[in-house]
């Protein structure tokens, strides 16, 4: 075992491993490996034109889908290391945790999972596991990325009893009600913690948040009044910057040392002891759970809600709609590998290709081909 690693962290020479063997690489750990791949991938690349609040061509300053996926490895990596956590394996799972994202964010989800209904639904957890698992085409002697167990435990984050029931070993913890490694836990929180951040930024950038409105949450007015007490004459863009870097430095910190509390008193002695906790170890504490739920229900309500997004949302989901019914019509409106998958399958296996296609496609991949569909 590494001697940097916490015997509760993953460690790959007791790794569940991969589906198809592999000969060890001669430079790299096994978890490196798996980042290198997803790093490597078309979905990865992909990301950087897909929407994460606002539309990608809204505004060249915006977070997209692949910026935030860099900040949740960032937020991921600097926990792991202080936990003496497995890092490779943390950035592996926040690199690929959105890869299975539609276009045009949570507003793409919603209308494909709508479109879906009679046919299974669409999660875009589950999408992105099977962007690794089955849609990636890279290698000669498998399907997907051939990752290890742990990587695709970690990207599976949430996924309904159905599903699960479905996916072999990876699916089983929804339905025992066990918990993921260390690393997949942090990822998830890594991710709450940088959307609730970078949203802040962002919707201030564009005007649909203001600071007044945002010194209603404790978790952003404590730090405000902190620099604006320590640098009086600091202009707006540098003073919100000083703040959400403390806003991120408060609740890292609080994270951390919240789970080495929890780690101490529950003393998992290897990552078996971790999922069978009954709960997940890697925690904020109470105080600044609230907080930041507080802010992501503010955000709901005056972010993702506001009236400008929702006239956004609605245009957007009718592309995803048009398009979803118009390769459902005629499937040979897909390229030639899709429109082959297409007409060899049937009912919800046919569907499932037109929402993998579609899951794939990049804000303005989909914006141009509604044109070609709808014109
Ligand atoms: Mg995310």
């Amino acid at each position: 075992m590494s001697a940097t690693l916490a015997p509760y962290a993953a460690d790959e020479s007791r790794s569940r491993g991969r589906r198809y063997d592999e000969l060890p690489s001669m430079y790299r750990g096994e978890y490196q490996r798996d980042r290198d791949r997803i790093t490597h991938s078309t979905a990865f690349r992909r990301l950087v034109y897909k929407t994460q609040v606002f539309v990608n061509h809204e505004g060249d300053l915006y977070r997209t889908r692949l910026t935030h996926s860099l900040e949740v490895s960032q937020v991921g990596r600097t926990v792991a290391v202080a936990l003496q956590l497995n890092e490779a394996l943390t950035e592996a799972i926040c690199l690929a945790h959105d890869l299975g994202h539609t276009p045009f964010g949570h507003a793409g989800q919603e209308i494909l999972n709508a479109c879906m209904q009679d046919y299974g639904g669409f999660e875009h957890n589950l999408q992105s596991l099977r962007v690794v698992d089955e849609l990636e085409e890279k290698y000669a002697d498998f399907v997907g990325l051939n990752l290890m167990f742990e990587t695709r435990e970690g990207i599976l984050k949430h996924c309904s009893a159905r599903n699960a029931r479905q996916l072999g070993d990876v699916g089983r913890r929804f339905l025992e009600r066990k918990q993921p490694s260390l690393e997949g836990q942090l990822s998830n929180i890594a991710d709450a913690i940088a959307y609730n951040n970078h949203d802040v930024d962002d919707g201030l950038r564009a005007g649909l948040l203001s600071i007044e409105q945002l010194c209603t949450q404790p978790v952003f007015e404590t730090p405000f009044s902190e620099v604006r007490a320590l640098y009086p004459d600091l202009e707006d863009r540098r003073l919100i910057y000083e703040t959400i870097r403390r806003m991120i430095g408060n609740v890292v910190g609080d994270l951390i040392e919240e789970t080495r509390r929890r780690l101490k008193a529950a003393a998992p002695a290897s990552i078996e002891d971790v999922r069978e906790a009954g709960k997940p170890l890697v925690s904020m504490s109470d105080a600044m759970y609230d907080q930041h739920v507080s802010l992501k229900r503010f955000l709901h309500q005056h972010l993702y809600n506001h009236e400008k997004k929702l006239a956004m949302t609605r245009k957007v989901q009718a592309v995803i709609k048009d398009l979803f019914f118009a390769y459902m019509e005629d499937e040979n409106r897909m390229p030639p590998q899709f429109a082959a998958a297409a007409s060899n399958a049937e009912g919800a296996a046919r569907a499932r290709v037109v929402a993998d296609y579609i899951a794939g496609m990049t804000d303005r991949y989909a914006i141009t081909e509604h044109e070609s569909v709808a014109g």
